[in-house]
């Protein structure tokens, strides 16, 4: 494992600004408050920083993003500069997503990106007129790759595209350049929330607003703040996994219209891995949303990373551990021939949606739904302040999108001061 764990820290009975969350979003946050004078401690309820940005060491010489891995808008990501300030290598490789897949699994791949593209252009479309309906009515019908396009919203948005909001989508700001960090954004987002005040396990339960001063509770005791950023994924808010007193139903509603999907990885050493390219692409044209897309040896480790989305995913963490690793190995056996399946160790799966600080994996707006990133994001009574990566306008369901509103919501702190 390449993060490091946190020991657990006394509670100060009092502070100013107390952030709750240490993934990128509360990382974010704590950073724009450090210089500030104020009394800051970010409660983190794992034992580790980066919530769903993790990177572990899953052999000697495979690294494994069990979470983010991409970079994504690269040349507007904000991790890069901070990347290169911590001295972390950045591969700016371009992912193999649309380069012709490896062996001869998908070789009507032009005939998709055609099918795709429309499709694409068609949503757009739409949603310049305003549409804020299910984005799935925008297939065409009975076009024979309307599965697989569903299949790559599964990777996109973490569910189908019945629930997907167009205006969300068309929402999402994408410069199409993608990089790594070589050593894991996981790692990354370790080494930024290094030196912060931070307090592991430490689980909030309550936030009291109902007096003056904030009362937190947390399992390891309760403190009062003045102010608060909360930077729980929505599924957390929506389910009341933290209370608030008195309650937010607003609050509550918005997250529940941005739920989180659900995606998940995994890692499967590879014997022999030279007989395959470095960086490749593995995919097959499957007339079925439930299947995975593969990337063959990323960084040229000797592994193949299987990526899986929505309903099939989900499906497949309830089925149990390894499930993940053997529906991969079976697909990827599919496509490359039996000899594979001795050749191929599972060596780490993800299961995002049992992990109970996640609850899933990244937000979408439900189809009615996309004006709630604006209502979760919105502060409360100059007190209670929302950061996370659904609550980014453009940015959201990515590691930068959090980061940067978690700086947002700082600001708006200091500005509630009279700090700016
Ligand atoms: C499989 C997968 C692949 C992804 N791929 C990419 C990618 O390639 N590129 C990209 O940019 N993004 C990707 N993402 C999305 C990205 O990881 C997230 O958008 C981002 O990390 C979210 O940051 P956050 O701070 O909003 O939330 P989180 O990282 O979830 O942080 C919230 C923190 O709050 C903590 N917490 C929860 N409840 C409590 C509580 N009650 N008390 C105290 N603490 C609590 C959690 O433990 C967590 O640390 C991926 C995500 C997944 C799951």
């Amino acid at each position: 494992m390449t993060t490091e764990a946190g020991d657990l820290m006394p509670l100060p009975s009092s502070v100013d600004v107390v952030i709750i969350g240490a993934g990128a979003a509360g990382l974010g946050a704590a950073h724009a408050l450090k210089d500030c004078g104020l009394n800051v401690i970010v409660l983190e309820a794992r034992d580790r920083v980066g919530g769903r940005g993790y990177t572990v060491q899953a052999a000697p010489d495979v690294i494994f993003d069990v979470g983010c891995g991409w970079l994504h808008s690269a040349d507007q990501n904000s991790f890069v500069a901070i990347a290169e300030q911590l001295d972390f290598e950045i591969d700016n490789t371009l992912p193999p997503w649309r380069d012709r897949a490896f062996g001869d699994a998908f070789l009507e791949r032009d005939d998709f990106f055609r099918a795709i593209d429309a499709f694409y252009d068609r949503l757009d479309q739409a949603a310049r007129q305003g549409e804020d309906v299910p984005a799935n009515l925008y297939l065409e019908p009975g076009n024979r790759w309307n599965p697989m396009i569903d299949a790559i919203s599964t990777y996109v948005n973490g569910c189908e595209l019945d629930r997907v909001s167009v205006l969300d989508a068309y929402a999402y700001q994408d410069t199409g350049i993608n990089w790594r960090v070589r050593r894991g954004y996981g790692a990354l987002m370790a080494a930024y929330g290094a030196a912060l005040p931070l307090a592991f396990n430490c689980n909030v339960t309550l936030i009291d607003h109902s007096a003056r001063r904030l009362r937190i509770e947390t399992s390891h005791g309760a403190l009062t703040a003045d102010k608060a950023i909360i930077t729980l994924p929505t599924n957390l808010i929506a389910d009341e996994a933290l209370r608030i007193f008195p309650a937010l139903p607003a609050k509550v509603d918005a997250a529940a219209g941005l739920p989180l999907g659900v995606d998940d990885k995994v890692t499967l050493l590879l014997a022999q891995p030279q007989a395959l390219p470095k960086d490749g692409n593995l995919r097959g044209a499957t007339m079925r949303t439930e299947t995975g897309t593969y990337h063959i040896r990323p960084f040229g480790q000797p592994c193949i990373e299987g990526f899986f989305g929505g309903r099939y995913a989900r499906a497949l963490e309830d089925a149990g551990e390894g499930a993940i690793a053997q529906a991969g190995i079976d697909e990827i056996v599919s496509f490359l021939g039996n000899d594979f399946r001795r050749k191929l160790t599972p060596l780490a799966e993800s299961r995002w949606a049992l992990d109970p600080f996640a609850r899933g994996s990244y937000s979408h707006a439900l189809p009615g739904h996309a004006g709630d990133r604006a209502i979760l994001a919105a502060p409360v009574d100059n007190r209670l302040f929302f950061a996370g990566e659904a609550t980014s306008p453009d940015f959201f369901t990515t590691a930068h999108g959090a980061r940067d509103s978690g700086e947002r919501a700082a600001s708006e702190v200091l500005a509630a001061i009279g700090r700016r």
